[in-house]
């Protein structure tokens, strides 16, 4: 199998894999138990947020474990806006993933206004619309770092500056830059940040929410009430063996971050090069976008996505985003892009990582360039003969 649907999820290495055993098998004390085990497993947990949060750029004080960026998203939205008293407004963006537009959504129906800032044919938000967005009752702006189906890539630092000077907090959705493109929460000045450690090589499961200390922090109400781990901002017995690997991931990609976007970028620019020169029409959405290096959202027009797939067994790719290639509707990132809906249905998205090789890459581009065209002449045929079928 090739796997070139690394922005759904990553495979966990084996050094990971290895970090997590002990804490299944003889270190699988609770944190919470005062015992030698239990602070054995405490000293792990504390070792793994110091080493994940010097990744981050942030304070360790200031990360709070999650199961993933959906919980993450989730808390600052929905504990944050929704239990603050008064008038609310929240301003997000119409290419957000959907664990930040449903949320939103429930928000708008419990009162609160949403707005979505429009995005540009290059898959960026409009910030130059977005002072013109902010009212005095904005309590949160709610932006993507990186995009899971085009990989463009937003302006955060501006972002973060025009709504710092409306005195509005902040929070990016950080689920696919993390481990792909080099960043620092404090040089961002972000206020809030979400992430899941499955799409930088780490366990599916676990995740965190960085609330930054101080007005942000203190705004935010739990979703769950219990225990009182996680400074009880999300209680429950913690996930030992997840947050251990999530941490070996973070030491993983500090190890190589810069070469390996280096290569990736390598790989993704020459599968593009190669189909464009193969197949007439074929276009990359959002490449005039600074992009996650291994992403490429192609446009095959007149080649449906899912037939496309359906032909190419051996070669896992997305259809848009991947949490919702179940439904048949076209993804509405595409369709906020610009791309109309014929289109947006021949589009696959192909994200590459860290064990992508070239071998991967033209094999995909054969099998692409292959299947495309009989796709392509199948449907020339049975258009001619329809059209044979109407004149007589
Ligand atoms: N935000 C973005 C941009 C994502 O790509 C994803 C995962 N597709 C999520 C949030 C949600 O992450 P998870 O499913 O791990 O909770």
């Amino acid at each position: 199998m090739i796997y070139l649907d690394y922005n759904a999820t990553t495979p966990c290495p084996p050094d990971v894999v290895e970090a997590m055993l002990p804490f299944f098998g003889t270190e699988y004390a609770n944190p919470a138990s005062t015992h030698l085990l239990g602070r054995k497993a405490a000293v792990a947990v504390e070792t793994a947020r110091g080493e994940i949060s010097e990744f981050l750029g942030c304070r360790a004080g200031d990360l709070f474990f999650t199961a993933g960026a959906t919980e993450s998203n989730n808390l600052v939205l929905q504990g944050l806006v929704l239990r603050q008293p008064g008038e609310k407004r929240i301003v997000t963006s119409s290419i957000e993933h959907k664990s930040i537009l449903e949320p939103c959504r429930r928000l708008n129906e419990e009162g609160v206004a949403v707005v979505e800032l429009p995005a540009t044919n290059d898959c960026l938000i409009d910030r130059f619309m977005l002072d013109g967005f902010l009212e005095s009752n904005t309590r949160l702006v709610s932006i993507q770092i990186a995009n899971n189906e085009t990989g463009a890539i937003q302006p955060i630092e501006e972002i973060v500056k025009i709504c710092h000077a409306r005195n509005v907090l902040v929070h990016i959705d950080a689920a696919q830059a993390l481990a792909k493109i080099p960043f620092s929460l404090e040089k961002l000045d972000v206020d809030f940040a979400s992430f899941s450690a499955h799409k930088c090589y780490g366990p599916k499961g676990i995740g965190a929410l960085y609330a930054r200390s101080g007005r942000a922090r203190n705004a935010v109400v739990p979703l769950l009430l219990g225990g009182g781990q996680e400074l009880s901002i999300r209680p429950g017995t913690m996930n030992v063996p997840g947050i251990v690997g999530f941490a070996a991931a973070c030491r993983l990609a500090s190890s190589d971050l810069r070469s390996e976007m280096a290569r990736i970028a390598h790989l993704r620019n020459e599968f593009e090069r190669q189909l464009q020169s193969r197949l007439s029409g074929v276009c990359f959405i959002g490449s005039n976008a600074t992009r996650l290096p291994g992403t490429s959202s192609v446009l095959i027009p007149g080649v449906p996505a899912d037939a496309l797939i359906a032909r190419m067994p051996s070669i896992c790719i997305g259809t848009g985003s991947a949490c919702s290639s179940g439904a048949l509707s076209p993804s509405h990132v595409l369709l906020a892009c610009g791309v109309s809906r014929d289109d947006a249905r021949c589009v696959i998205r192909v994200s590459m990582g860290r064990f992508t090789t070239s071998d991967d890459v033209n094999f995909a581009i054969d099998e692409i360039q292959r299947n495309a065209e009989q796709i392509l002449s199948f449907s020339s045929t049975t258009k001619a003969e329809s059209e044979k079928i109407q004149v007589s």
